[in-house]
């Protein structure tokens, strides 16, 4: 049975969430577009990204606006709005200028500060001065996801180079606008210790560069090539533990504010460990990302901890990054 067709005029969804404005915990309201879809996932696409089952290549302006229009039916007073569309809100053959200014201009009236997401290359002088003739205060969220240019080609198909990141951030900057910087845990054919490390590495490097770093571990998404790797036992999404060290240890190499939202945490396609902890750690973390406090991701502990730890010390030398328990035989 095929899925069915969404309607184009309605919006993916739209949710009120709290958020961190100016240093003060405020409802933030959530926007999702489906829009025309990334170009990059149809020239070529990210390992890990799903995101072009919520596209729709026959999107028009109009469609764009009547679903913006549609999402703020749900807008009560919040004065941060995020607006993602799984893509590049900056890209014109994504977002057409014409709803990109009807969108800009209504949510620039009714709140003081509006994040969208963008691959590096759209982020230019004149897209900026346009988007900020609208709106008061501007974030941009990039999904960097490494620092390191050759894991983010072999393991992510990512298609730019981090010199392309640092162009935008330095940009951006001349306009005043503030940089969220997605980084990912544990893409496929990387052991978990060799993430946890490259996410530190890239946590050091890219905090001067942004006002927000955000940790997104994996999370198995329907038909793309890591959901492949995870159904024959090839991949394991990452451990809460991991998670919890990566924060923690970043606290304390870099100023900037670190967050955490996992999509799918505590389920098999998400980061987590077992049943038992998941809820607890992942209040933790959410209380960490809103309050900036390391000393709540202290002090956990399950039966499931030293099964990660022998996870982190057995995985380089079993020559696989594969999902170890589903892989070693039953004794
Ligand atoms: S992760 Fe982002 S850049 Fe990569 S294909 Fe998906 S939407 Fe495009
Ligand atoms: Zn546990």
């Amino acid at each position: 049975m095929g899925r069915r067709r969404p309607d184009p005029a309605e919006p993916v969804s739209a949710w009120s969430e709290k958020d961190l404005l100016d240093g003060e915990v405020v409802d933030a309201l959530v926007i999702i577009l489906r829009s025309p879809g990334c170009y990059w996932s149809k020239e070529s696409g990210c390992l890990m990204c799903g995101y072009n089952r919520e596209s729709m290549v026959t999107i028009t302006a109009e469609n764009l606006i009547a679903q913006f229009t549609k999402a703020m039916e749900k807008h009560s007073g919040q004065k941060y709005i995020k607006i993602y569309t799984s893509g590049s809100f900056l890209d014109p053959k994504e977002i057409y200028p014409e709803a990109r200014d009807f969108i800009l201009t209504l949510a620039g009236e009714k709140a003081d500060k509006i994040l969208v997401e963008s691959r590096p290359e759209f982020v230019n002088d004149q897209i900026l001065k346009l988007v900020l003739e609208k709106v008061k205060k501007l974030e941009i969220a990039i999904g960097l996801e490494t620092a390191d240019d050759d894991l983010r080609a072999s393991s992510i198909n990512k298609g730019f180079l981090y010199d392309s990141f640092e162009r935008a951030c330095n940009t951006a900057s001349e306009h005043g606008v503030d940089i969220r910087t997605y980084l990912i845990l544990k893409p496929p054919f990387v052991s978990e210790v060799e993430s946890i490390d490259d996410v530190l590495a890239s946590i050091k490097k890219v905090g001067k560069f942004s006002q927000t770093i955000s940790i997104n571990p994996m999370n198995v998404q329907r038909g793309t090539v890591v959901e492949g790797l995870w159904k024959k036992g090839l991949y394991r999404p990452p451990w809460l533990w991991s998670l919890l060290s990566v924060l923690e240890q970043g606290s304390k190499i870099t100023d900037t504010r670190l967050v955490s939202a996992p999509s799918g945490g505590g389920s098999r396609r998400g980061v987590h460990n077992c049943r038992t902890c998941d809820g607890k750690i992942l209040e933790a973390i959410e209380k960490f990302s809103l309050e900036g406090n390391a000393e709540v991701l202290k002090g956990h502990g399950c039966i499931c901890k030293k099964q990660w730890m022998d996870y982190l010390d057995v995985e380089p030398f079993v020559g696989s990054t594969g999902d170890l328990d589903r892989l070693t035989p039953p004794q």
